[in-house]
């Protein structure tokens, strides 16, 4: 997208993001630290009389959450105001647009384990109050159980074979129930012998076992090659413990509302 002049910004249909109606569209998000960029991204300012807001542009080939909205997913869950834990936050770059959007009422949660992107991950959070990086192993969240406080949706995008179960283990710690958590799924992550459509759908048979109702998901082509994001709602059993067969199945009628169907 070329010069500010021109530009005009339009509410995106998810609260919080903004389309920038140029030569080209883009999404954007309002920027939380005005006059600063976080990777290297555009800055676009409006002024409307007296005030100026500056956007930031998102790019959908930087970030898996941009890539799922232009690809369509019906919900993203984070919006103002929202508690966000973000798993695999690396150097900060989805999780400065995660900032942008919750805005100051909101709050983000960010957890990386690699040290350097880590310094990266803690310079952003300087810098955007809302942010709160947490340097540890998303495996072991009693090592920031003290930090954080209940949220509003989980999000991960960690990469590793085991991550529906690190999704679990955060949700059971922090995820409020009736919450909504969002996951990026890279097929060959997790096999990468079987076709990336058996790794989704097999990734979200095993949620389903996990006290997650997946509601939803979208492939990222062309942005990302064989990654899909997954959404929905958790619902833990009473007791914490994971759903069984038998109360699964009573939940069945509930769930036909609000469950994505199996082969969706
Ligand atoms: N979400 C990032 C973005 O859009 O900017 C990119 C994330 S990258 C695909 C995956 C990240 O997860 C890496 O930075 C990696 O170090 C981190 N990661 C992998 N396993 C982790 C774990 N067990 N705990 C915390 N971070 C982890």
């Amino acid at each position: 997208m070329r010069g500010g002049a021109k530009v005009t910004f339009e509410r995106h249909r998810h609260e919080g993001v903004f389309v920038a109606k140029g030569k080209d569209d883009a999404l954007a998000t309002k920027n939380m630290d005005p006059g600063n960029s976080v990777y290297g991204e555009k800055r676009i300012t409006v002024e409307e009389g007296e005030t100026k807001t500056e956007y930031r542009v998102w790019n959908p080939f930087r970030s898996k959450l941009a890539a799922a909205i232009v690809s369509g997913v019906e919900n993203i869950y984070v919006k103002p105001g929202s508690k966000l834990m973000y798993l695999g936050a690396a150097s900060g770059t989805t999780v400065s647009h995660c900032s942008d959007l919750v805005g100051p009422e909101g709050i983000v949660y960010a957890v990386e384990f690699s040290h350097r992107s880590g310094l990266d991950l803690i310079n952003v959070a300087k810098r955007r109050t809302n942010v709160i990086p947490i340097i540890e192993d998303a495996r072991q969240p009693q090592k920031y159980r003290m930090l954080c406080g209940m949220v509003d949706v989980l999000f991960a995008d960690v990469a590793q074979p085991d991550q529906a179960r690190i999704l679990e283990l955060n949700a059971r710690n922090f995820l409020k129930n009736g919450g909504h958590f969002v996951i990026s799924i890279k097929a060959n992550c997790i096999d990468s012998t079987a076709p990336a459509e058996a790794v989704f759908q097999a990734e979200i048979d095993k949620l389903k076992t996990m006290s997650f109702k997946p509601l939803e998901y979208v492939t990222l082509e062309p942005y990302e090659r064989d990654h899909a994001v997954v959404t929905g709602i958790y619902r833990p059993s009473k007791d914490g413990k994971e759903a069984s067969t038998s109360s699964k199945k009573a939940e069945k009628t509930e769930e036909k509302e609000e469950t994505m169907e199996e082969g969706a």
